[in-house]
C-alpha cells in the first residue's frame, strides 16, 4: 500500500514528490505516462520562473527536478493511470492501461490540461514561434508590437485585455459577432482603445517565415478575407482538461467538478474527497504557470503528510 500516488509528472506533480518525502512519506509513486516534465517541455523559452535568468528552455529547467525527488526517496514508475477510485474502507485503487493496480492512502492528482486548437493552416507549424496559448508566459515577448488574440470566451477577452497593457494593439477576432463572455468583460474590451474587434472571421491561415509569423489571414461571412501583419496570434478557443482519471465507470466524477470539468478544491488543494487533492492546471482557477503548479503540489503534499498523520 502507498502512503501517497501522484498521478502526472509535471511541475505540480514532480513538486508534489520532492515535498511529500522530503517531509517524510515513505512509499510514494509518481505514475507519469511519459517523460516527466509536463507541458513546459514543449516550451522553446521560459523567462518567468521566478531566479532563473538567462535563456533556458523548458526542457533544461525541468531536467534536474526528477533527480532532486529521487534523492528524497520518490519513486516514479512510467505508466498511464486510467482510473482513480475510492474504496468503502477510505483505500484509493490507481488502475493502469496495463491492467495492473495499485492501492494508496492518499492521491494528488496533478494531470494538466491541454489548450485546444482552432484548426487553421499554420497554426501547428508556428506553434511556439509566433503562435501560443498562453499570453502570461509569451506576451512579454511582444512589447510595444501587435498581436492577434482568437476567441470570443471570457479567456480571450481576459487575455486580450491582459495583452492590451504590453502590446501597442490587440486584433480580437471572433468568428461571431457576439461575446460568450460574462458582460462586464465584454464592456471593459469595447472600452479599450487599443483593442480592435475583427468580428465574423474565422481564421484561415497563419503565415510567417524562418523567423517565425508575420501575419494572419481571415476570411469573414461574406467570403471576402482580410490580411493582419501581426507578429504574435494568441488562440484561446477552449481547453481540454486531462480530468479523465478521476471518471467513474458509472460516468460520474470521484470528487466535485466545475461545469467546465476542473477539479473544485479548496486553498489547501483539498478536494471534496478526504485524501485526495488536486494540484495545477487541472484545478479551479488554475493560473496556469509552472511556479503556480509547483506552488499547488507543495501545498497538496503538506495536505496529504498531515492526512497520513490524522490532522485533516
Ligand atoms: P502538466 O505540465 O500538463 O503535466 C501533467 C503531466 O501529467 C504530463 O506530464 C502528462 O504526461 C501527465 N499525465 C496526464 N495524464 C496522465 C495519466 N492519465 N497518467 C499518467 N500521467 C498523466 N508556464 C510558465 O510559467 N511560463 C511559461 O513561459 C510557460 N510557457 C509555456 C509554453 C508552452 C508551449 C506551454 C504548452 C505551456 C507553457 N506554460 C508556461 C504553462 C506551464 O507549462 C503549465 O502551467 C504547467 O506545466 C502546468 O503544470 P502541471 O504539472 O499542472 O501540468
Ligand atoms: P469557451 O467559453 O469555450 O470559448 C471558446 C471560444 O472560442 C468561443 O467564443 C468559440 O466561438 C471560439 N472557438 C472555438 N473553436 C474555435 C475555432 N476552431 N476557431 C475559432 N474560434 C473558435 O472557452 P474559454 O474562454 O476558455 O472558457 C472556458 C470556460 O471557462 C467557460 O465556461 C468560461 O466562462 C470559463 N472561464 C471563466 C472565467 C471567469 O469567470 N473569469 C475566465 C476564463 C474562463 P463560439 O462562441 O462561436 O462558439
Amino acid at each position: 500500500m502507498l502512503d501517497c500516488a501522484i498521478i502526472g509528472g509535471g511541475p505540480a506533480g514532480l513538486t508534489a514528490g520532492l515535498y511529500t518525502t522530503r517531509g517524510g512519506l515513505n512509499k510514494v509513486v509518481m505514475f507519469e505516462k511519459g517523460m516527466p516534465g509536463g507541458q513546459i517541455t514543449m516550451s522553446s523559452e521560459i523567462e518567468n520562473y521566478p531566479g532563473v535568468t538567462g535563456h533556458i528552455s523548458g526542457m533544461d529547467l525541468m531536467i534536474p527536478w526528477p533527480e532532486q525527488c529521487q534523492r528524497f526517496g520518490l519513486k516514479h514508475e512510467m505508466s498511464e493511470v486510467t482510473r482513480v477510485s475510492r474504496r468503502e474502507d477510505g483505500v484509493f485503487t490507481i488502475q493502469k492501461s496495463d491492467g495492473s493496480m495499485d492501492e494508496a492512502k492518499s492521491v494528488i492528482v496533478c494531470t494538466g490540461s491541454t489548450p485546444k486548437r482552432a484548426g487553421f493552416t499554420g497554426e501547428d507549424t508556428f506553434f511556439g514561434r509566433g503562435v501560443s496559448t498562453c499570453a502570461t508566459c509569451d506576451g512579454f515577448f511582444y512589447k510595444n508590437k501587435e498581436v492577434a488574440v482568437i476567441g470570443g470566451g471570457d479567456t480571450a477577452l481576459e487575455e486580450a485585455l491582459y495583452l492590451a497593457k504590453i502590446c501597442t494593439k490587440v486584433y480580437l477576432i471572433h468568428r461571431r459577432d457576439s461575446f460568450r463572455s460574462a458582460p462586464n468583460t465584454i464592456e471593459r474590451v469595447k472600452n479599450t482603445a487599443n483593442i480592435e474587434l475583427v468580428l465574423n472571421a474565422i481564421p484561415e491561415e497563419v503565415v510567417g517565415d524562418a523567423m517565425g509569423v508575420t501575419g494572419i489571414r481571415v476570411v469573414f461571412n461574406d467570403a471576402t478575407t482580410r490580411h493582419i501583419d501581426v507578429p504574435g496570434v494568441f488562440v484561446f478557443v477552449g481547453n481540454n482538461v486531462n480530468n479523465q482519471v478521476l471518471m467513474q465507470e458509472d460516468g460520474s466524477f470521484l470528487c466535485e467538478m466545475t461545469p467546465w470539468g476542473e477539479v473544485k478544491v479548496d486553498l489547501s488543494m483539498k478536494t471534496s474527497v478526504p485524501g485526495l487533492y488536486a494540484a495545477g492546471d487541472m484545478r479551479a482557477e488554475a493560473p496556469k504557470q509552472v511556479v503556480c503548479a509547483a506552488g499547488d503540489g507543495a501545498v497538496a503534499a503538506l495536505q496529504a503528510i498531515a492526512y497520513a498523520d490524522g490532522h485533516h
